[in-house]
């Protein structure tokens, strides 16, 4: 099986264009109809539902924030009546009000159908068993890719994150062959999995790892570490969680569920519309989500599109991996940092991607810290050793960011380890 629905995924452009226009002004017209917060905005931007005619009149429309979401918390963005609705899923909400996402049975199943060609993108077939690793419940991960994964006809383990030694043992009694979790988790099992000499006994082909932004070079040591290909996959529970694009074996960016969602790329400072191939913030539109789908929604994630064609024979548009956020970048002494430029800057030199950002301000100047974990090689090395190392990251991080960090090297395995997102940055300024 190449494809999980061939007639969409490698449709011409045109079609999928064709598509997109008819489903967009009907569901404007609805959440005109149904959803308070949009018709009070389009009212303010003085655009009717009849403006709406093609794909084309999508930039008329207003954008839709977190900020708007909070605001509407919990059912202002409903686009059914609430006993339609069948499922919610929440962001995990680190700062204030969490958003609630609503699904009808045809939500989930639209989920499940982008999921599911994710998973056959990765290989999967039926006769696949798929260890689903990211978390259950309230989190989109775990439940996506368990939909994903049942509608390919694949054997599901619906293992949730943690429990690193159940997670190994199954992984080898049952031969899993498609693990799906974050990068960040699947470059700890990778590890232990090497550390535990457990190297032999496990049969992963593929892995489908997203919810976080992570590197190339993240990705080339997961693959090598255990021998798999690693997919990249992204989503983000406002718009229906995780198959909102995914990767394809080229590995050149995630291909977008173009007849689901309208992804376009703005300036995130000005809002206006950028070509493909220019670097911005992504917007999506959903046009056929029932109970919520927004409009326009701004991302935050920085990103450059692509509608080349691709070797796989697919023909939805892709998205590059993510390149940091326009609104977690750090700005540190007035220089933006983004953290995924400090892992580049590791793994290029063979360092682990175990590392921790710490900023504090002292004295009204900020301090900019980068501890690393030593390779086993350089935790031998003598004193002066591990300083010389020290100098070199030092260097290198300045000739990349334009800033200076300190950079410490820790022993190995002396950094927290994650079992969902990884904590990069430790922000201890008080501004
Ligand atoms: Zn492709």
């Amino acid at each position: 099986m190449n494809y999980y629905q061939e007639e969409v995924e490698c449709a011409p452009r045109g079609a999928i264009r064709g598509i997109q226009s008819e489903r967009l002004s009907a569901v404007i017209r609805r959440v005109y109809d149904s959803v308070a917060p949009y018709r009070k905005k389009m009212d303010e931007k003085g655009v009717k539902p009849e403006d709406i005619k093609s794909a084309d009149d999508l930039h008329k429309l207003p954008f839709t924030t977190k900020d708007d979401l909070k605001d509407a918390y919990p059912y202002g963005f409903l686009a059914v009546p609430l006993k339609d609705a069948v499922r919610i899923q929440s962001t995990s909400g680190t700062t204030g009000k969490r958003v609630v996402a609503f699904f009808t049975r045809h939500d989930l199943d639209i989920w499940e159908d982008c999921c599911a060609r994710a998973v056959v993108a990765a290989g999967g077939t039926d006769e696949d068993v798929v260890q689903v690793s990211y978390g259950y419940g309230l989190f989109t991960g775990g439940p996506g890719l368990n939909g994903g994964s049942h509608r390919v006809g694949s054997l599901t383990l619906p293992m949730s994150s943690g429990n690193t030694e159940r997670q190994l043992q199954f992984m080898c009694d049952l031969s899993a062959t498609i693990l799906c979790c974050t990068p960040s988790y699947a470059a700890f099992l990778a590890e232990t999995i090497v550390a535990q000499g457990l190297r032999d006994q496990i049969k992963l082909k593929a892995g489908i790892f997203g919810a976080e932004a992570w590197s190339e070079e993240m990705r080339r040591d997961i693959e090598k570490t255990i021998g798999i290909k690693a997919y990249d996959i992204y989503g983000l529970t406002e718009i229906s969680g995780p198959g909102v694009s995914f990767e394809c074996s080229e590995q050149t960016g995630m291909h977008i569920n173009e007849d689901h969602f309208i992804a376009e790329i703005i300036d995130p400072a000005t809002g206006e519309v950028l070509p493909y191939g220019s670097k911005g913030e992504i917007v999506f539109t959903c046009i056929t989500k029932d109970a919520f789908p927004l409009i326009r929604y701004r991302t935050r994630d920085i990103c450059v599109l692509s509608a080349e064609p691709c070797s796989c024979g697919r023909t939805l548009a892709k998205m590059s991996r993510l390149m940091g956020r326009s609104d977690d970048m750090l700005i540190i002494r007035g220089v933006n940092v983004f953290p995924s430029q400090i892992e580049a800057a590791l793994m290029s030199r063979g360092l682990s991607s175990n590392y921790q950002i710490i900023v504090d301000r002292v004295n009204h100047t900020d301090t900019f810290e980068v501890q690393v974990e030593m390779t086993p090689e350089m935790f031998s090395d003598t004193v002066s050793g591990v300083s010389a190392h020290e100098d070199e990251l030092t260097a290198a991080m300045r000739s990349m960011l334009g800033i200076s960090p300190k950079v410490r090297l820790v022993s190995p395995k002396s950094i927290t380890r994650s079992e969902g997102k990884a904590v990069r940055v430790i922000d201890k300024r008080k501004i």
